[in-house]
């Protein structure tokens, strides 16, 4: 990493060296500006340290134990002795990656003169923040930006420190013999899937019915039966009300549906908040919604004029590639004089790595009728069985609809599925519902065959 230089003023402040901080802090050095990075954590942020990379490489391993527990040797033919799983194996290997990509980015940082200051960083005016850490101290900036990022939501109930957080799943040392996880949101479902794959007794506690409720509802309905009949325990309709620990070092978890008890590890999943309660904003005057998410407009601005603000800590679409996206279109504007380009936040593709895996992009059904009423839309839905499991017991669904306009030539306005490899179909149908096709245009592609993706332009 390079030395922090002696002169403390740049054209570009930026807090938070996460997916967001990065992409933008680069796209504007290689338009020539002078720009440096805050960072109190390691440099990468949540995505690479405790979000979707290390969570990839745990469900990749939970679906090859899929593979291995139900098909391989039951159905394709393979002969094995029992297989076994060694956790501190896999965790040793995924840490040294994380490793090897956290000295990729600072070297990616260094390489088009980037200045990586490391420390926690505050406002002390609207052009100034101060550094407290290795390179402690007071910077100014033209322009400054909070990408700052968030960290898990505590449960607020007695009891919250005995649980861990999805932070604290990628310190586990083991593999826990039982783990209940609280929460309906993706995390949670993507983390309960991973333990329980991988031979984990898991239970999923959730406060209604269903679980990622803000999805598509067929969406929903379906992941919901899949965790009950995966072998996870559901219990639905159950917010927590305290946290407590037995005599043994068990632990247990009262809910509004009684008492859950017995479990290694207690997992709180429940949501995101963002990092803006410790940067002091009130020296800067920048606003900040009931959340505390920063207030921004179409073009990344906050209400004060040198300072922006984008990613998971103004709280729309908490995803990597929104983030770095948000941040290369802010730089271009800023500095490349791309004087009208933002991001559009709408038909962002979204994955979710649960068992199976769910892709969707575009208006859920309800958002649909209620902006343009049921009469206008045509929906298709397909549900069929992939190949994959045609040897298998088990007949894992694969659920498929497109939600079209019928005003306007049946554009594909949403299309949402879930099963098994819906998480790598979804990317190429994302271009073509952002670019306003039609159902005939889907139907007038060459299928591929066999393939489960072909069902998506042979739908009637
Ligand atoms: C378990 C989990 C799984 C996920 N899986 C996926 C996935 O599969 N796909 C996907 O697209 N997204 C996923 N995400 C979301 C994704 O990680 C975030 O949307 C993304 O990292 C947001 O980028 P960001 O730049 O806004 O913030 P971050 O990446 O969080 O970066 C913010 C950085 O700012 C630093 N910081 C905060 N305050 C200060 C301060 N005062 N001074 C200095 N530095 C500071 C933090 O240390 C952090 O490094 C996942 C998240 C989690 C938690």
């Amino acid at each position: 990493m390079a030395p922090v230089a002696s002169s403390k003023h740049f054209d570009y402040l930026i807090i938070g060296a996460g997916s967001g901080g990065i992409a933008s802090a680069k796209k504007a050095a290689s338009f020539g500006a002078k720009v440096a990075v805050i960072e109190s954590g390691p440099i990468g942020g949540t995505c690479v340290n405790v979000g979707c990379v290390p969570k990839k490489i745990m469900f990749c391993a939970a679906s090859i134990k899929e593979v291995l527990d139900h098909d391989a040797r039951a159905n394709y033919g393979f002969d094995f002795n029992e297989p076994t799983f060694n956790w501190p194996k896999l965790k040793q290997a995924r840490d040294a990656y994380i490793k090897r990509l956290n000295g990729l980015y600072i070297s990616g940082l260094d390489k088009v003169d980037v200045t990586t200051i490391l420390g926690s960083a505050k406002f002390k005016s609207a052009t100034e923040v101060e550094v407290e850490g290795t390179h402690a101290g007071v910077y100014s900036a033209e322009r400054i930006l909070i990408a700052c990022g968030g960290r898990p939501k505590t449960l607020g109930i007695p009891g919250e420190e005995l649980a861990i957080d999805s932070d604290g799943f990628f310190l586990l040392e083991e593999l826990p013999k039982s783990c209940c996880v609280i929460g309906a949101g993706y995390i949670a479902v993507e983390m309960a899937g991973i333990l329980n794959a991988l031979g984990c007794e898991t239970t999923l506690v959730i406060r209604k019915e269903k679980v990622l409720r803000s999805f598509d509802e067929t969406i929903s309905e379906i992941l919901t039966e899949e965790i009950k009949s995966s072998g996870i325990k559901l219990v639905t309709n159950a917010t927590p009300k305290k946290l407590f620990k037995n005599g043994d070092g068990s632990l247990g978890v009262e809910t509004a549906a009684g008492t859950l008890d017995n479990f290694q590890v207690v997992l709180n999943a429940i949501g995101r908040i963002p990092n803006t309660d410790r940067l002091s904003l009130d020296k800067c005057g920048v606003a900040v919604d009931k959340d505390q998410h920063v207030i921004v407009d179409e073009y990344q601005r906050t209400n004060v004029d040198s300072i922006f603000s984008l990613g998971d800590c103004t709280g729309k679409w908490l995803l990597t590639p929104v983030a770095i996206a948000a941040g290369r279109r802010l730089s271009r504007r800023l500095y490349n004089k791309e004087t009208d380009l933002k991001l559009e936040y709408h038909n962002i593709p979204t994955v979710v790595f649960s068992h199976p895996p769910i892709g969707t992009v575009g208006y859920t059904e309800q958002e649909a009728v209620d902006l343009f009423g049921r009469d206008n839309l045509k929906i298709y839905k397909t549900t069929f069985t992939n190949m994959y499991f045609a040897m298998s017991e088990r007949k894992q669904k694969t659920t498929m609809k497109l939600i079209c306009l019928k005003t306007q030539n049946e554009k594909v306005i949403g299309l949402h599925m879930i099963g098994l490899n819906c998480d790598e179909m979804l990317q190429g149908f994302s271009v073509a519902v952002k670019m306003g096709a039609t159902k005939a245009q889907f139907d007038d592609t060459v299928a591929l065959h066999p393939t489960a993706s072909e069902e998506l332009v042979t739908m009637t």
